[in-house]
């Protein structure tokens, strides 16, 4: 087996594989180390929307918005059994923050990013509004519907997985990386793989190890750069019931957050809470007042559903340290490098939307460190395979 290489990966997230299939693609040799399974971070626990984020133009992340909502059509197109569009309603009501006009600009803001595709929306007439799955409409003032899509975060990442492995990318799980060190025009990497310490030569380092990616950075020599950022968690809990219409996109009584409420296998999946982490990631958990929090949000939206929690899970952004709110931080992607011709690139934050865009910019950051090879295929017309 070789043991040299054009890319080297840590992480089994969907940064990683996005990574390592962008990489494949190219022509390069690349091997991905995952310490547990894939999916087993931060991708298995998010919200499952292939979106544009709506929310995000209250803080006026336009250039963000407009391009996830480009890699969610992208991401329509290549995973057309993956990544499914669905609409979407608003329900405004007296006590909400934000009001019908408020909403109806931002969806014309979001019509217009959209450009030609999928960016339709409408108010819902107040007739209708009893076919809305048992939505509570003491108060209600408006509903609005538009259209964004939903995935299974868990296959998506399975299936970029296998999508590099067809470019003959190695993908290895239950391999821990511990160590990497400059060595000549790359780094020697050494990992654990059922207890026993290996070693490869890697050309160029991806740091995609998602909230453990400082842990990484720790144990590269020499030293790279740092840039401090602060780990969020969130918690979606699955309580029983169907929602046949679509998503439902509300607002928490306790704070006015965004929270979804979304058909998930059989079952309802509502999140998401915000509140800073500081520990081991392995260890992140639900806690009750998250639990009870959410548990609200799905009352007073549905109050014929039962808030019995069968599942409940936490994942953790990485967003990067600044003095604002959390609700008002940049979701932007920071890729950190070692260097300005950089052999070490580290994926810090971003979304599920973004990962095959993300990768792309990995790449071309590195590009003058690999050498030149034919390309095999593009990552934007490549159709996943179904894992
Ligand atoms: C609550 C929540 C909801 C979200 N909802 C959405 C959404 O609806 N839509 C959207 O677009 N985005 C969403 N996101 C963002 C999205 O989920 C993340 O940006 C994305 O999953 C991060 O992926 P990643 O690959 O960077 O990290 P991860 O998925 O965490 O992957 C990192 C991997 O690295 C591995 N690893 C760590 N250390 C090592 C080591 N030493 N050796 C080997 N492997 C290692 C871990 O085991 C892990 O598998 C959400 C995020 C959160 C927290």
């Amino acid at each position: 087996m070789s043991t040299s290489f054009d890319v080297v990966v840590v992480g089994g997230g969907i940064h990683g594989v996005g990574v390592a299939q962008a990489a494949a693609v190219r022509g390069y040799r690349v091997r991905l180390l995952e310490q547990s399974a894939l999916a087993s971070g931060t991708s298995s626990r998010s919200s499952k929307l292939v979106h544009g984020g709506l929310r995000y133009l209250e803080s006026g992340r336009l250039g963000l918005v407009r391009e996830s909502l480009k890699e969610r059509e992208t991401l329509l197109r290549i995973a057309p059994e993956l990544v499914e569009r669905r609409a979407f309603y608003i329900p405004i009501y007296a006590q909400s923050r934000r009001s019908p006009p408020w909403v109806t600009a931002g969806l014309v803001l979001y019509r217009w990013l959209a450009g030609r595709e999928g960016g339709q929306f409408e108010r819902v007439r107040r007739s209708a509004w009893g076919e809305l799955d048992g939505l509570a409409t003491r108060d209600l003032k408006a509903v609005f519907r538009y259209n964004d899509a939903q995935t299974d975060d868990v296959a998506l990442t399975r299936a970029v997985a296998r999508s590099a492995e067809d470019f003959d990318a190695e993908i290895v799980l239950g391999a821990r990386f511990i160590g990497a060190e400059r060595a000549g025009a790359g780094y020697e990497v050494r990992f654990v793989r059922a207890g026993r310490v290996e070693t490869c030569v890697a050309r160029t380092l991806v740091n995609a190890a998602g909230p453990w990616a400082g842990d990484v950075l720790g144990r590269v020599l020499p030293g790279p750069p740092r840039r401090a950022f602060d780990l969020v968690e969130g918690t979606h809990i699955v309580t029983k019931g169907t929602l046949t219409q679509g998503i439902y996109y509300g607002e928490a009584p306790a704070d006015g957050r965004a929270v979804f409420m979304m058909p998930w296998h059989g079952q309802i999946l509502t999140g998401t809470t915000e509140r800073l982490y500081v520990g081991d990631p392995a260890l992140v958990a639900p806690t009750p007042t998250e639990i009870a929090y959410l548990q609200e949000a799905l009352a007073r939206h549905f109050p014929g559903l039962t808030t019995t929690v069968a599942e409940a899970f936490a994942g953790l952004r990485v967003l990067p340290h600044a003095a604002q709110g959390l609700n008002a931080r940049s979701r932007e992607t920071v890729l950190l490098a070692d260097a300005p011709q950089a052999r070490l690139i580290s994926v810090l934050g971003g979304k599920l939307t973004g990962y095959r865009r993300t990768a792309e910019r990995v790449m071309e950051r590195l590009a003058g460190a690999l050498p030149e090879r034919p390309a095999r295929a593009d990552t934007a017309r490549l159709i996943l395979p179904v894992p």
